[in-house]
């Protein structure tokens, strides 16, 4: 199907897990997609993606946690594929420490790029939603860590909380004008940050390597740890008019986690 036919989404840390999951469905479902991530050549899977759909999608370094780079990336997308109708507000980073050892610099390295970062880019792309007249949507990636603490994962739980609730403060404002935010909130995914997550756990609770991550899957009600593409159709229905009556929510992704 082509749900987001012509649309021009904005994707960021597309070069992610989950943001090269959502790119490519985007793209089936017939959107333009901006690509945005840190490194100033596009990842090799983008490259690959930009060769099968050369008329659909073009990458563009950005550090989403940099006002001017947010306002070089929103020129950028909008010279090639007029304003954004769909922003994937995705890019964001992981780290942990004993909650007594979470210093001052893992904070603001974490709310630079996980609250400021998705906040800033979010206006950004409101601002033009609203100067375009379009009734866009929103998705922020916040996670099930945003719904309940972790005793060492204090400063991640805590940015991920303030972007369930940026979502609402968003959606409020934005309902004047048709455009709806929303969240997904994913449980375990199975990406290059959860490695990271792994590993970290490892050192922590003394595991051995991949055993935290065996160990989350088993967890999960539906009994294994998500693939980034189990994403993309919550991704895909939320971008779509298929949610028109849907905003301010915060969906979960997470094979039944989290129940509330
Ligand atoms: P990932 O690490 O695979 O991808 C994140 C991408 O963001 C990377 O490509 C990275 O380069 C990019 N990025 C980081 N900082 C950036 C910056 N300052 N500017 C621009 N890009 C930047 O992570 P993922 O697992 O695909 O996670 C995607 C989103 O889903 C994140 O918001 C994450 O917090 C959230 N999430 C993931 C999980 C999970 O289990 N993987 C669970 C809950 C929530």
């Amino acid at each position: 199907s082509q749900r987001l036919k012509d649309r021009h989404a904005l994707i960021t840390g597309a070069a992610g897990g989950i943001g090269l999951a959502v790119l490519e469905a985007y793209l089936r479902e017939g959107a333009r997609c901006t690509a945005a991530d840190l490194p100033s050549e596009p990842h090799p899977a983008i490259a690959g993606l930009i060769e099968r759909y050369p008329a659909q999608l073009h990458y563009v370094s950005a550090n989403v946690s940099l006002g001017e780079s947010i306002d070089a990336m929103m020129a950028a997308a909008r010279g090639r594929f007029g304003p954004v109708a769909v922003l994937f507000n995705n890019a964001a980073i992981f780290d942990m420490a004993p909650l007594l050892e979470s210093d001052e610099r893992m904070y603001e390295r974490l709310f630079d790029v996980n609250v400021k970062g998705m906040f800033f880019v979010m206006q950004a792309v409101l601002r033009q939603m609203i100067e375009a007249d379009l009734k866009g949507s929103v998705i922020n990636l916040a996670s099930q860590a945003g719904r309940r603490g972790e005793a060492l994962v204090s400063h991640y739980c805590a940015s991920k909380a303030a972007v369930i609730s940026y979502t609402q403060s968003a959606a409020l404002a934005m309902a004047p004008y048709g455009i709806r935010v929303n969240g997904i909130a994913p449980g375990v995914v199975d990406t290059p940050m959860w490695d990271q997550v792994d590993a970290l756990f490892a050192r922590y609770e003394r595991l051995a390597p991949g055993e935290k991550k065996v160990a989350v899957g088993k967890a999960v009600p539906l009994g294994y740890m998500g693939r980034p593409a189990d994403m993309a159709g919550a991704a895909v229905f939320l971008a779509s008019d298929e949610a028109s009556y849907i905003t301010a929510q915060t969906l979960n992704v997470d094979g039944g986690s989290v129940m509330s």
